[in-house]
């Protein structure tokens, strides 16, 4: 066996190595982590959601699980030699960065396992990139692009294209395409980690103890063992739930749904109307509540429902699945507290994912919940239009901040005059009143994630409203009128702010 040491800084190194980790893991990237540490009764599933949590959730598992545990537990004998000095199951976004930089950045020697390509996961398979780039943000973003030309085909008409008939999508070109396109993903992966020195094994891993993994019955130690084993998707126990289905076989239908319930108010759920609203499915959304996606600016939350209603998605709110029903001629009905509605060919339901816990009784973990609310956190939703936020919600701004000032727009788009759609855009900005610094930018319409990216960094720079109002906007552009809003829409005051700006 190799050498068991890490060089001398090698906690830290860990620590550093997951700092930089975190930076790269998108916001809404889940991870689940189990350091591996002697000593029992700490399980703590962590779906950790916000980039500095799971920032500290990590640094704290790598040097935890590097200096052999506390809590009592024994010291592991810096004389015992290990194969690795990382072993991480799960090459997903988390496992891939991780195991890359402790191997090319801090000399680790860094293995890790994972199970064989699928597009579908399951116990057994799964694919170097996980989610993100086989079931998550990249075959959705694909099929995102696919579905967004029937919007600029009807568009086009305004602009003076004329067509006999509408053009017509083959879904079979699509799955088949987007499928070439992730084993292509796989492979530049899989190089990725074999070019910054990490052993890539397959298999399903397995922790027997707190220093061995099992990978299809073959045994690897490490002195650190870090489980990124994600999650997968999870629908609710009520009859018929077998006939439905969930975002990975979504992405990765035969045949494009005629008519589809989606059952969900978040985000995946509304990502989903929009392509198959747009590849011309009839689309039915089921939410509990009465808003979608909850957490979200309350604004922009009416905003995009309002839109997505104008372009044929029909929501159907405060409404809780019971029972899902095929009918002799394979069509499927759902039944919800209020009515049931029938005739879909597919219910998809995307109401959240569950972690992967399936570990051994050593896979637990000590690490503390450490939470904390980092202000300038970018993300979009890629509904149809899309969303781009960062920074806080007017709501939260208001419990933080005491005094803000609100600037918002609603306006229609060059495009749309033209177009003759209904389309608008939507946006805001958030202001602390005292101290004139942006708290938080919000926006609904074309292209909101690419322009919330850029105004992301100053937002992420504490740049203030006087900064904004005096850069020159690029004409003519949507994202102009983000430094173009003068006169707050509302000041709101609360006596009891609680922290400065
Ligand atoms: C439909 C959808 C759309 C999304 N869109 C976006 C988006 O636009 N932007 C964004 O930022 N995020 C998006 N996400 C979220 C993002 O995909 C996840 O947050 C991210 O992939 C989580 O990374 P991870 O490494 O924690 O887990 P995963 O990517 O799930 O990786 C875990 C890996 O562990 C493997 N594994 C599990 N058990 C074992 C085992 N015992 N042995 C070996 N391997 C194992 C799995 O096969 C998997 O490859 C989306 C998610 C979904 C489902």
């Amino acid at each position: 066996m190799a050498a068991a040491t890490l060089p001398p800084a090698s906690s830290s190194a860990a620590a550093a190595a997951v700092r930089s980790l975190a930076r790269a893991v998108p916001q809404r990237h889940q991870l689940l982590l189990h350091a591996s540490r002697r000593g029992r009764g700490h399980r703590h599933p962590l779906p950790l959601t916000a980039v500095s949590p799971w920032r500290a959730h990590l640094r704290r598992a790598l040097s935890v699980s590097a200096s052999g545990g506390s809590n009592g537990a024994a010291p592991v004998s810096a004389e015992r030699e290990y194969d690795y000095d990382l072993f991480t199951i799960g090459a997903g976004s988390g496992g891939m960065r991780a195991s890359r930089a402790a191997s090319a950045l801090y000399g680790a020697r860094a293995a890790v396992c994972e199970m064989p390509f699928a597009t579908v996961a399951s116990d057994a398979l799964g694919g170097v990139g996980g989610t993100c780039v086989l079931r998550g943000c990249v075959p959705k973003k694909l099929l995102v692009y696919a579905s967004n030309y029937s919007h600029e085909f009807e568009e086009s008409r305004g602009f003076g294209w004329m067509y006999e008939t509408d053009p017509k999508h083959d879904w079979r070109t699509l799955i088949t395409n987007k499928n070439l396109e992730l084993q292509r993903l796989v492979g530049i992966q899989t190089n990725t980690l074999k070019n910054s020195g990490v052993t890539m094994i397959e298999g399903r891993g397995k922790i027997v103890d707190p220093h061995t993994v099992c990978v299809d019955g073959k045994l690897y130690t490490a002195k650190n063992i870090l489980v990124a084993v994600g999650g997968r998707p999870s629908k609710p126990n009520i009859p018929g739930i077998e006939h439905a289905i969930d975002s990975d076989a979504a992405l990765d239908l035969p045949s494009r749904p005629e008519k589809i319930a989606i059952v969900g108010g978040g985000y995946i759920a509304l990502e989903f109307a929009g392509i198959f609203n747009g590849l011309k499915s009839d689309v039915h959304v089921f939410i509990r509540q009465n808003k979608v996606l909850r957490g979200f600016d309350e604004e922009v939350r009416d905003f995009v429902a309002e839109q997505m209603s104008l372009r044929g998605v029909k929501f159907h709110i405060e409404q809780t699945p019971q029972a899902v029903t095929k009918s002799d001629d394979g069509s499927l009905s759902l039944k919800t507290n209020k009515e049931t509605i029938s005739g879909f060919s597919h219910v998809m339901f995307a109401t959240g994912r569950k972690p992967n816990t399936k570990v051994d009784e050593y896979s637990r973990t000590s690490v503390d919940s450490i939470w904390a609310v980092e202000i300038a956190v970018p993300s979009a939703v890629f509904s149809q239009p899309p969303i781009g936020q960062v920074g806080l919600t007017e709501d939260k701004a208001i419990e933080t901040y005491g005094d803000i000032d609100v600037y918002t727009s609603n306006f229609k788009p060059l495009r749309a005059t033209l177009s003759g759609l209904p389309d608008r855009v939507f946006m805001k900005v958030i202001v602390c009143s005292k101290t004139n610094k942006v708290l938080g930018v919000h926006m609904c319409g074309e292209d909101a994630p690419e322009i919330i990216q850029g105004i992301a960094i100053a937002v992420k720079a504490g740049l203030t409203k006087q900064n904004f109002d005096s850069t020159i906007g690029v004409h003519p552009t949507t994202a102009e009128e983000i430094v173009t809003m003068r006169n707050p829409t509302r000041k709101v005051q609360r006596d009891t702010a609680s922290e400065v700006c």
